[in-house]
C-alpha cells in the first residue's frame, strides 16, 4: 500500500521554504481598521501617484468595447508605442503586467538552482523574493552609509557562479540614484546587469541608451509611478533584441491585458498632463523633505524618487506608523537588520504633505521630538 502523503508533503520543499513578500494593504482592506472613511485615507505607503492616471485613460477604458477578445501576444502596437516613449527601437522592448513580472521573467531566463545573484541591499524586496523562487543564491552586497552602491564590494562578490547583478536606481526604499559611470563600470563586467528604473521619471537620469551598446544590460520601467497606473499593471523593459526575443518566447501568451494597451496609448497622448504631475511631485518631494528635516526626531535622506526615506532618531518607527494609520494616513515603516527604525513616506499633493507633517508633529510631541 502506498503511503498516504498530505497535500503539503507534495509541495516542492524549496517552494515551501520561500519567505514570501510583504505588500502594502489596499484601502478596502482597511475599512474597519482606520477611523476615517476609506475615501479619506491618505495613502503614502506604496509609492503610488496620488494625482491618478490621465483622465483620457479613464474615458477610453469606459468606452472600450473588446474586453472579450485576447490581447495581441506579440505586443505589436504596445511595443511600438513604448519604443517612441523610451527612445529605442521596438525590438528592444518587452511589455509586462507591471515591471515586477519582468523581474521574475528575467531571473527565470538566467538563474537556476545554485546560481548566484548579486543584490545591492537594502533594496526592493521583490529581487530577493523572485531569486529565491528560481532557486538562486542571493549574494547580498551592502550599500554604503548614504545608500550608494559599493562598486568595489560588488566586484569582489562576483564568482564563477554569478549569473546576474541587480540594482534599482533610484533605489527603493532609500531614493538613492546610482551614477551612470558606476553602472557603466558594472556593465563592463559582462554579466547580465538588471537596472530597475521604476522611479526614473522623478530623477530624470536614465541608462536606457546603454542597452544599445551593452547586450548584457537590461532596464526595467513602469507606468505605475509617473503615469498613475499601479492598479492597472503596466510595466516594460528594454533589452538587447536577442534577450527581448527570448523573453517574448518564455512569457505567458497574454501576460499584458487589453486595458494596458489602451492605457499606454492614452497616457502617451496626454504626456504634458502627466509630466506636469511628475514636476509637481518633484517640487513636493523637496518640500516634504525640508519639512521632515524640521522635525527633530526624524532624519530624511535625499531622494530622487516619489518618496522620502527617514531614519527615526527618537521614538519607534512602527509606533509612528500606527499613530498615523489611526489618523487615516498610511506610510511604510521598516525595522529589519539593515533598515532599523525607519520610515518611507510617499509624496502626494501639497495637502497630503500638510496632513502628514501635521500628524507627525502631533506624534512627535508625544515622544519629545
Ligand atoms: N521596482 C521597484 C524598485 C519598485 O519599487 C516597484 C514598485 N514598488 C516595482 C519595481 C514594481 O512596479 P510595478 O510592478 O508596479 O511596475
Amino acid at each position: 500500500m502506498a503511503k498516504v502523503v498530505g497535500i503539503e508533503g507534495l509541495i516542492r520543499p524549496e517552494m515551501a521554504a520561500v519567505g514570501g513578500y510583504v505588500a502594502s494593504k489596499s484601502p478596502d482592506v482597511l475599512e474597519n481598521e482606520v477611523k476615517v472613511p476609506v475615501a479619506d485615507i491618505i495613502k503614502l505607503d506604496a509609492n503610488e501617484n496620488l494625482y491618478g492616471c490621465s483622465p483620457r485613460v479613464q474615458q477610453a477604458l469606459a468606452n472600450y468595447p473588446y474586453l472579450n477578445i485576447y490581447p495581441d501576444t506579440e505586443q505589436g502596437e504596445l511595443r511600438q508605442l513604448l519604443s517612441g516613449y523610451a527612445g529605442v527601437d521596438a525590438e528592444y522592448i518587452v511589455a509586462s503586467s507591471g515591471s515586477d513580472q519582468l523581474i521574475d521573467y528575467v531571473l527565470r531566463l538566467f538563474v537556476g538552482p545554485g546560481d548566484e545573484v548579486i543584490n545591492c541591499i537594502p533594496t526592493f524586496d521583490v529581487f530577493r523574493f523572485r531569486t529565491e523562487i528560481c532557486g538562486g543564491t542571493l549574494v547580498e552586497v551592502l550599500r554604503d552609509e548614504s545608500f550608494g552602491v559599493d562598486l568595489g564590494a560588488v566586484k569582489t562578490a562576483i564568482t564563477k557562479k554569478t549569473k546576474m547583478i541587480i540594482l534599482a536606481t533610484p533605489n527603493n526604499p532609500t531614493g538613492t540614484i546610482t551614477p551612470q559611470k558606476d553602472i557603466l563600470e558594472l556593465a563592463d563586467m559582462g554579466l547580465p546587469l538588471l537596472v530597475d528604473e521604476a522611479y526614473v521619471e522623478f530623477s530624470g537620469e536614465t541608462v536606457t541608451q546603454l542597452v544599445t551598446q551593452y547586450d548584457n544590460m537590461m532596464v526595467l520601467r513602469t507606468f505605475s509611478k509617473w503615469a498613475g497606473l499601479a492598479g492597472l499593471r503596466m510595466g516594460y523593459g528594454i533589452f538587447s533584441p536577442k534577450i527581448a526575443s527570448y523573453l517574448m518566447t518564455i512569457k505567458l501568451p497574454y501576460s499584458v491585458n487589453v486595458a494596458a494597451l489602451v492605457a499606454v496609448r492614452e497616457s502617451l497622448n496626454d504626456l504634458d498632463y502627466l509630466q506636469n504631475n511628475v514636476r509637481a511631485i518633484v517640487v513636493e518631494r523637496e518640500r516634504l523633505a525640508a519639512e521632515l528635516k524640521k522635525l527633530k526626531f526624524l532624519k530624511p535622506f535625499p531622494s530622487q524618487a516619489n518618496f522620502v526615506f527617514c531614519s527615526v532618531l527618537n521614538g519607534s518607527a512602527s509606533k509612528i506608523q500606527q499613530e498615523l494609520e489611526k489618523r487615516g494616513i498610511l506610510i511604510r515603516y521598516f525595522d529589519i537588520p539593515l533598515l532599523r527604525n525607519a520610515l518611507r513616506i510617499g509624496v502626494g499633493k501639497p495637502e497630503h504633505t500638510d496632513a502628514v507633517i501635521k500628524a507627525l508633529r502631533e506624534v512627535g510631541e508625544g515622544i519629545g521630538g
